[in-house]
Parts: C-alpha cells; sequence; structure tokens
C-alpha cells in the first residue's frame, strides 16, 4: 500500500482528502487526514457575528461528517515532520509514515507576536474576530459601546481574507448608522499598506469608500507594541493612535510545527513552486491553501481554485509523469459594503482585479468592483455552497483559471 498523508482538514485539507478518495484506487492507497479537533468552522462567517448576523454556532460543524468514507481521520496534534525519514510526530508520540505529503495546516493570528496585545486590555478593549471566540465577544463589545474612538487594524501583510478588516469598517459603519449612533463613533483604518489594498485599482475604489464613509485611514502603519495603560497603539516611526475599541488583526503564521521540521519560511509558510505547489525542496511533499507562500491572496476560493488544478498534477507525479497544470494564482471573493450590498473581486498572479461583470459578460450577474445588492446575497449564500458542494469535491461550474471575459482592462475605462 503507498501512503497519502494529509496535514489538516480545513478548507483545502478537506477538499483534497475527497477529490482524491475518487482518483485514487482504494486497494493500492491508504488515505489519512490529520486535525486536531473534530470541529470545522466556516472561516467567512466569523465576519457577520460581531453585528448578529451569525451565532458562534451556526459556522460550525463537525469534520467528520465532510470527510468521505475510506478516508481516515485522525485527530491529534501534529508536532513534527521528518521529512528525510517520511514520517509525521504527533503530540502524543503516534508516528505517521507517509510517501506523499500534503501540507495544508493553514495560517492562524499570533496575538502573542505583538507587545501589549494580550495584557490586560486583551477581550476588555482589544479584540479581533479572525477566531470564533473572539468574533463571539466582539459582538457583546459592539453591543455595549456607548461611542469614542473605534480603530480597525491590521499588524502585517499577509493576512488571510485581505478584503476582511476593510469589509468590518464598512460594515461597522452601516452598523452604527443603524442604531443611530453614528455621530458619536469616530471610525479610523490603520493598515501597514500604503493604501485601502494591495492592487492599485481595487486600493482606489475601496479608498474612495472609506472617505465616503468618512473612515479615517492611517497608512503604511506598523505596530510596534500596544501601551495598555494609554489604550494606544505605537508605531515603529513612533506615531500613536489611541483608541477606546480596538478590533486588530494579529500577525497571521502558519503552525509552529513547520518551524521545528525546518520546512517553512520565517512566518512559518512552505516555500513551493507557485504553479505546481510542489515543495522547493521536497519531491514527495506539496503545501495547499494558506500553508504555502504563493504570491496571491490567502482565502477558501484560492484554496479551491488550486485543489483543482493540483488534483490532476498529483496523480501524474505519483505515475511518475511530469505535471501539466499550472495555477495561475486565481483569488476571488465577495466584500461586503454594508447596507445589504457587496463588491466582487477576481484575480490572479498577473491580473489585478478589474472592473465589469462575473462570471458572464454584460450579463454578470455579478459586478466586479462595483457595489451590488446580488453580491451581498451571493456572499451570503456561499455559506451553503461551502458546506454542500466545494468541501465534498462536487464540481462548481466555474473554471479554476482566472477568465478574462467581462473583464474591463483600464485604458479602456470611461
Ligand atoms: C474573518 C475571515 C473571513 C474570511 N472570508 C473569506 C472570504 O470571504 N472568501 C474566501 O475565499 N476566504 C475567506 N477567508 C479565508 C479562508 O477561510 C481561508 O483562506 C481558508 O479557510 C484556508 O483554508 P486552509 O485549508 O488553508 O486552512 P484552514 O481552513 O484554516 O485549515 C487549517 C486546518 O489545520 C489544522 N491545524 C493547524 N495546525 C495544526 C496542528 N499543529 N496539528 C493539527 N492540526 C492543525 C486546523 O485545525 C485547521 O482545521 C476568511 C477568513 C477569515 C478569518
Amino acid at each position: 500500500m503507498r501512503r497519502l498523508v494529509v496535514l489538516g482538514a480545513g478548507t483545502a485539507g478537506t477538499m483534497v482528502v475527497n477529490k482524491l478518495r475518487r482518483r485514487l484506487d482504494r486497494t493500492q492507497w491508504q488515505n489519512t487526514v490529520i486535525d486536531q479537533d473534530d470541529t470545522h468552522v466556516y472561516q467567512p462567517g466569523f465576519l457577520f457575528i460581531p453585528f448578529g448576523v451569525y451565532l458562534p454556532d451556526e459556522v460550525a460543524k463537525p469534520r467528520r461528517r465532510f470527510i468521505a468514507s475510506g478516508v481516515d481521520l485522525s485527530l491529534g496534534e501534529i508536532d513534527r515532520v521528518n521529512p528525510e525519514a517520511n514520517t509525521v510526530v504527533l503530540r502524543d508520540r503516534r508516528v505517521l509514515p507517509y510517501d506523499f505529503l500534503v501540507i495544508a495546516t493553514g495560517t492562524a493570528p499570533r496575538p502573542d507576536q505583538t507587545p501589549g496585545m494580550l495584557g490586560s486590555q486583551w477581550r476588555r478593549s482589544i479584540f479581533d474576530f479572525y477566531t470564533r471566540d473572539g468574533a463571539a465577544a466582539l459582538a457583546d463589545a459592539l453591543r455595549d459601546f456607548a461611542g469614542g474612538r473605534l480603530v480597525v487594524h491590521i499588524v502585517d501583510m499577509p493576512i488571510k481574507c485581505p478584503v476582511a478588516p476593510l469589509e468590518f469598517a464598512f460594515l461597522a459603519e452601516a452598523y452604527f448608522r443603524r442604531r443611530d449612533m453614528r455621530d458619536r463613533v469616530e471610525l479610523v483604518y490603520a493598515t501597514p499598506l500604503p493604501g485601502a489594498f494591495t492592487k492599485p485599482i481595487a486600493s482606489a475604489q475601496l479608498g474612495s469608500m472609506l472617505d465616503e464613509r468618512k473612515i479615517a485611514v492611517e497608512s503604511d502603519f506598523l505596530v510596534e507594541r500596544i501601551d495598555e495603560d494609554r489604550k494606544t497603539l505605537v508605531s515603529y516611526d513612533e506615531r500613536e493612535i489611541p483608541f477606546d475599541l480596538l478590533v486588530t488583526v494579529p500577525l497571521n503564521m502558519g503552525a509552529d510545527y513547520i518551524a521545528r521540521s525546518g520546512l517553512g519560511d520565517e512566518l512559518n509558510y512552505v516555500p513551493v513552486d507557485k504553479h505546481t505547489l510542489l515543495s522547493r525542496d521536497h519531491d514527495n511533499i506539496f503545501a495547499i491553501g494558506d500553508a504555502n507562500n504563493i504570491p496571491t491572496s490567502k482565502a477558501g476560493s484560492v484554496a479551491h481554485f488550486s485543489v483543482e488544478v493540483f488534483t490532476d498534477n498529483f496523480c501524474q507525479h505519483i505515475a511518475g509523469a511530469p505535471m501539466a497544470g499550472s495555477f495561475d494564482g486565481h483569488a476571488n471573493c465577495f466584500v461586503e459594503s454594508g447596507d445589504g450590498k457587496g463588491l466582487l473581486i477576481d484575480f490572479n498572479y498577473d491580473t489585478e482585479p478589474l472592473t465589469g461583470t462575473y462570471p458572464l459578460p454584460g450579463l454578470g450577474p455579478f459586478g466586479l468592483l462595483r457595489e451590488k445588492t446580488l453580491n451581498h446575497w451571493g456572499k451570503l449564500a456561499f455559506r451553503w455552497v461551502y458546506w454542500h458542494v466545494l468541501l465534498p469535491g462536487r464540481p462548481i461550474p466555474l473554471p479554476a483559471h482566472m477568465s478574462m471575459a467581462g473583464k474591463h482592462l483600464p485604458d479602456k475605462e470611461e
């Protein structure tokens, strides 16, 4: 028997085992996926918990339910990979040998990496919404907030879903307006980027939306520490931003076992070939989803599109053939903008988010970089698609590669 071991049963790892389960001969392959717990969370849903749209229980389900029969789900914390011996060691000392390894342990917020963040103000006036319990605690804090300065903050890039903090700022603005207290809340968006987003056209569009909503932008802000006594963010260049309520996205990092195993970069991401996701150092290790270092957004959509390409490539690779598929960095994401509207962005390694329609030229029905009610409904409907189509590895009628159909090139814009 040949052994495939997948590390992480989140978005990417679950899709990988479910798709490969249909492709690999059961009499020849033993497939195992490992995760530290049995609760699969729908992370895009975290955005809505602080505003009472979803309850924490509405974004979680047992992992086991989504793993195809014939795949062994092992629960346990991964302690180390020994790439020379081709083994994975769990914290409880179990040792799992592999012939091929897929690393899909994602990225996680690390509030411990910023001095002062986990001090006396943590979950009192400092919150995050990148974890389920953080988002739930923030729902209480927002409900009780009587007014003052709310700062939405990103420690550093890359973060998963880089538009999520912008969406939070837009939704917060609408939330306070709805509660008739917008004039009592000063909103500030503090980012390490020079503008609202990583790519110029989207950055200009999203930046003007922040302006319209009177959300002040503090750009190029790289936090050094949080002064908890003065409730103030302090940057390396000695700028200060005081807050009454801080909603931060802590530094995102890959899992610590990746560093212990000598497999990662300085943020514990696994260096891979950006077109095949094969490790740069090991011919039998792939890294998929947020766990790798490819230069596109860390997003569920990227996990999905890349798994489509990876599945065929993997089957060729284990047969000793060259991998024919080439992942193009395709990402797309709905961007909630408040008041029941949203935008959509669609891009890849070479093409930044452009205006236009998606997926059909002229017809859409979704609007690219344009606020539309339908984009908002698309975002909400995605939760159902995630559980019922994406995770089981069922086909979605959208190409894995980005298409230029429906997109307006910048020089053609009126
Ligand atoms: C607030 C928020 C909003 C988002 N919105 C969107 C969106 O609108 N659109 C979009 O496309 N994406 C969005 N994302 C991003 C998306 O959720 C992630 O990019 C996606 O889940 C990545 O999948 P993954 O499999 O790489 O990692 P994950 O789904 O995070 O899975 C990693 C798994 O590895 C396990 N693991 C980690 N370390 C260990 C260990 N040492 N031992 C055992 N198991 C371990 C974890 O338990 C986890 O199950 C959002 C994320 C957040 C936080």
